[in-house]
């Protein structure tokens, strides 16, 4: 009988490990292990573009690679693991429930965005988190035009001033123009709990977010939180009101909660705490990887962040180490010790750093051109070709 390594997602991290997995099998000439993607959908959803528009197109279609790499999907949502019977529970399309089991499972179910019981959020608010959530943002605002004009129509507040509300506060002033008129009176605002624009980054890259900010009129509220939303805007703690038809909301996200009946370590992002190949501890057969994973990136104490730049390489890492381990080859500890970020800082262009210094390198038109490179093509899926994608999936080859 074939063993089986068993995905749950086909995001970054499974796309990537059910791709390694099978270059492992290949190179050893084995034909005896089933690579199988457990997930909703053949598809990897392009998060990290999601505060762009024409969201809709923002996908890719998993099924000719998969097909190439002999990698069976298996549509579906996972809900339990059964980890006795090395086994896992979940619903089919149909919604009947039924069991798989694997001989290795690795769990790639991403992570959501949660709104922490902020009052009307979920009623009124809206996020750029899932593709579906992306999309009723994107109706709202293409319907925009067709409310009578007032300051809250044209107002959009983004909540929270992290890496995604900073490229979607700098996207809208332009975005916001082209759907409501030049000659609008548009504003955005972001609300921060912090005391400085973007304080968790370096010294360096503040300043450039923040030259961008001034530069298209975004104004940031700081050591503000909000209590409530409502159907005409937000009242922050200290009790102000900003009158706004579009709350965004951005703070928060936290790991999948599949695997919760697991035994395990998580941090306070949900993630299980991994060792260097991977592995849940206390489960030889259970690997967590992308954003279900707390892994170091390196000997100096930095930790894997819930960033696509990680995911991809922790899915590698995850494949690679799942189908060695069926196959008597040697294990490779997860490093991932170059870390970039690049940040689209809409109209004004983009900031590009490099290390966890986060030194800036490139800025403007220049970034923005990286920006470009990275979201659009380098984080999709390789090409449906074996060779390309094997080369790709090498977890010891050069990423960024
Ligand atoms: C708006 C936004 C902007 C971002 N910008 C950037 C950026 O600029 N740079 C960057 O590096 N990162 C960015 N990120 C983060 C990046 O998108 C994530 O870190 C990345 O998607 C994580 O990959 P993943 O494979 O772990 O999870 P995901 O991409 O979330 O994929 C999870 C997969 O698991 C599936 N799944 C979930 N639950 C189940 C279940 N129970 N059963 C079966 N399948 C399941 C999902 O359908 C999906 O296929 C951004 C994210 C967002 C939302």
């Amino acid at each position: 009988m074939k063993q089986r390594i068993l995905i749950i997602g086909s995001g970054f991290a499974g796309m990537w490990a059910a791709v390694s997995a099978a270059r492992v099998a290949h190179l050893q000439g084995n034909t005896n292990l089933e690579i199988a993607v457990l997930a909703p959908q053949p598809e990897l959803r392009v998060r990290p573009r999601f505060y762009e528009a024409n969201v809709s197109t923002l996908t890719a279609d998993l099924q000719p690679l998969f097909a190439e790499l002999n990698i069976r999907f298996i549509a579906g949502h996972a809900e339990r693991v059964d980890s006795a019977e090395s086994g896992v529970w979940y619903k089919t399309p149909e919604s009947d429930s039924t069991f798989l089991s694997y001989d290795k499972l690795i769990i790639a179910s991403g992570s959501r965005l949660h709104h922490f019981g902020i009052k009307g959020i979920a009623e009124h608010g809206f996020d750029i988190d899932q593709l579906d959530t992306a999309q009723r943002l994107e109706d709202h605002l293409n319907a925009l035009a067709s409310q009578p004009e007032s300051a809250a129509r044209n107002t959009v507040v983004v909540c929270g001033g992290g890496f995604t509300g900073i490229e979607l506060a700098t996207e809208l002033p332009s975005r916001l123009k082209s759907l409501l008129g030049s000659d609008t009176n548009t504003k955005v605002v972001v609300v921060e709990r912090g005391s400085q624009i973007g304080g968790r980054y370096s010294e360096a890259l503040r300043k450039i977010i923040s030259d961008a900010s001034d530069e298209l009129g975004i104004e940031w509220r700081l050591n503000a939180a909000v209590e409530v939303v409502d159907a005409g805007g937000v009242t922050l703690q200290d009790g102000s009101r900003i009158d706004a038809a579009t709350v965004v909301w951005t703070a928060g996200v936290q790991a999948s909660a599949f695997g919760e009946n697991l035994t395990a370590d998580r941090d306070n992002l949900g993630r299980f705490v991994v060792t260097e190949e991977l592995q849940i501890p206390g489960y030889n057969n259970i690997y967590a990887t992308g954003d279900m994973a707390h892994a170091k990136t390196d000997t100096l104490g930095n930790t894997a962040l819930m960033t696509c730049q990680h995911a991809i390489q922790l899915g590698k890492f995850a494949g690679h180490n799942a189908a060695a381990s069926l196959l008597g080859v040697e294990g490779l500890p997860y490093r991932q010790e170059f870390y970039v970020t690049c940040l689209d800082l809409g109209a004004w262009g983009a900031v590009y750093t490099e290390g966890w210094e986060q030194e800036v390198k490139m800025v403007r038109e220049e970034a923005k051109k990286l920006k470009i490179a990275i979201t659009n093509e380098l984080i999709y899926p390789p090409k449906a070709d074996r060779d390309v994608a094997f080369a790709a999936a090498d977890p010891l080859a050069k990423f960024v």
